[in-house]
């Protein structure tokens, strides 16, 4: 399938989209390039009132926005219009705090006055996924508008009325035509994309390999690049956290999205001393859970978003068990209506060799783990490729203290799950990417950080 809305939870598709051809991809990249030399000029008081416009679009069809975002990915309602509001607040705190993040910052030298300027880059490429089709785009977007650059998007091909809508929202605020264009086109033309001469940097949210291809594309060219790729999160649980507050939060760390969140907690390391109670409470509320149609109101797990993502959870859980593992709750493919449903699911006893110990779970799968000691738990939360994010349960301050330090990844959570907000940076480390998103450092990332020295 190319470019098209197709329906997770009836696999049916609603519309197909044509490609834009070669000489539109031009036209496109010069509106682009004589925007940003115009766009950059513009003061930041004019593009802080059209950022806060397109908050108030966001908020304003944020039920529309919603309902376009779970028909193309099958996210549950709710959480869709919550996205669609948390774009708007993206887009409220750059246009508040912009002034002050690209402000002279002033230093000290043999110069009589010498200072750092922070000077937009130009043509941003974004290449971008579809989980959060919306938030994932606006983090980008808010950034990247307020210091000046100009950005182009190529959204994954499953999320076109997602991209236009971004499109359409930014326009409607007023930024000038140019500024912000969706590109409807494959992985294909990323490539050629970013060797014109007129793009300057990118940025990719999504798996691996297509984080790999784009960032030795990009090191050929000497272009800049940020890249947000996959996790798996551990979410740790010691002897003295509060237990049922805990198993609460993982239904929804690991839930949310359908699963399909790069920081979802997707290991969940216990000590001995609490696993049982801890595993039943999370079984109790996995079986709580609705799984149904993602447009209704209550639905919790709708449909994952297409049909090889469902195929390859479904192998990932096989082959943990044929090595091994043990399936407490789910693990089969939900076969008596359409759609690309997948049950809550739980597996225990997973094998050091097995895809649910070293593999990226992408749905409503968790992973459990028993370790003896706080030790252990650091041991085996590090034992990973990845390094996105964690989430660590103890009321112990010299524990908080100890896990703060030792775990690997971009952020630490300690008796909360992982969750991005605008105002801290947000990035991996290890094959989870670099660079960050979000706050004063998300901004920076495309910026040139001039030097002036004046005698
Ligand atoms: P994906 O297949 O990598 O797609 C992401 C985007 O990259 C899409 O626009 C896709 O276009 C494009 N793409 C794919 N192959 C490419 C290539 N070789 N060169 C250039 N572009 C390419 O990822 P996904 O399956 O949509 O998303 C799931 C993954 O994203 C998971 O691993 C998840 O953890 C990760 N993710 C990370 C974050 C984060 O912030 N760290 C957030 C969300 C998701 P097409 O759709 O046209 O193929």
């Amino acid at each position: 399938m190319g470019i098209a809305t197709v329906n997770p939870a009836t696999g049916e598709t609603v519309k197909i989209f044509e490609p834009i051809t070669v000489d539109e991809i031009e036209v496109k990249l010069a509106l682009a390039e004589t925007t940003f030399r115009q766009y950059r000029k513009i003061s930041l008081e004019q593009r802080s009132q059209w950022l806060k416009a397109a908050a108030d679009i966001l908020e304003r069809d944020q039920q529309k926005l919603g309902e376009i975002m779970t028909l193309e990915m099958g996210k549950p309602i709710k959480g869709a219009i919550a996205e669609a509001k948390k774009c708007a607040l993206v887009c409220r705190y750059y246009a508040d705090n912009a002034a002050e993040f690209l402000k002279d910052v002033e230093a000290q030298t043999d110069a009589s006055r010498s200072f750092i300027r922070y000077q937009p880059l130009g043509v941003i490429l974004a290449v971008m996924p579809w989980n959060f089709p919306l938030w994932q785009v606006f983090r980008f977007a808010a950034p990247a508008l307020m210091a000046g650059n100009v950005g182009i998007l190529k959204h994954a091909s499953n999320v076109p009325q997602c991209a236009l809508a971004v499109e359409a929202i930014l326009a409607e605020a007023g930024f000038p035509a140019g500024c912000f264009q969706t590109f409807l086109i494959g992985a294909s033309e990323v490539e050629s994309i970013i060797n014109d001469p007129r793009v300057k940097a990118a940025t990719l949210t999504g798996s691996e390999p297509a984080g790999a291809s784009l960032a030795s594309a990009a090191g050929k060219q000497i272009k800049k690049t940020v890249l947000e790729l996959g996790g798996s999160d551990p979410f740790i649980v010691l002897e003295s956290a509060d237990i049922e507050a805990a198993a609460t939060t993982a239904v929804t760390a690991r839930m949310l999205n359908n699963g399909q969140s790069c920081i979802a907690a997707k290991r969940f390391i216990l000590a001995e001393s609490i696993a049982d109670e801890f595993q039943a409470l999370l079984l109790e509320k996995f079986k709580a859970l609705k799984v149904g149609d993602p447009m209704e109101e209550d639905t919790d797990i709708g449909p994952l978003a297409n049909a090889s993502m469902l195929l390859e959870l479904n192998q990932q859980v096989q082959e943990t068990v044929t090595k091994g593992g043990t399936i407490l709750l789910g693990g089969h493919i939900i076969s008596d209506r359409p759609g690309y449903f997948y049950p809550p699911t739980i597996l225990t006893d997973i094998p050091v060799d097995s895809p649910g110990y070293y593999d990226e779970f992408f749905g409503p799968v968790a992973l459990l783990f028993r370790v003896k000691d706080i030790d252990q738990a650091i041991e085996l939360a590090n034992d990973t490729i990845f390094g996105l994010g964690a989430s660590a349960w103890t009321n112990d301050s010299a524990e908080q203290d100890r896990l703060i330090e030792d775990i690997e990844a971009g952020c630490v959570f300690i008796n909360g799950m992982v969750k991005s907000d605008p105002r801290l940076p947000f990035g991996g480390i290890k094959r989870s990417g670099y660079g960050r998103e979000l706050s004063i450092e998300g901004m920076q990332e495309f910026l040139n950080v001039k030097t002036v020295w004046i005698k």
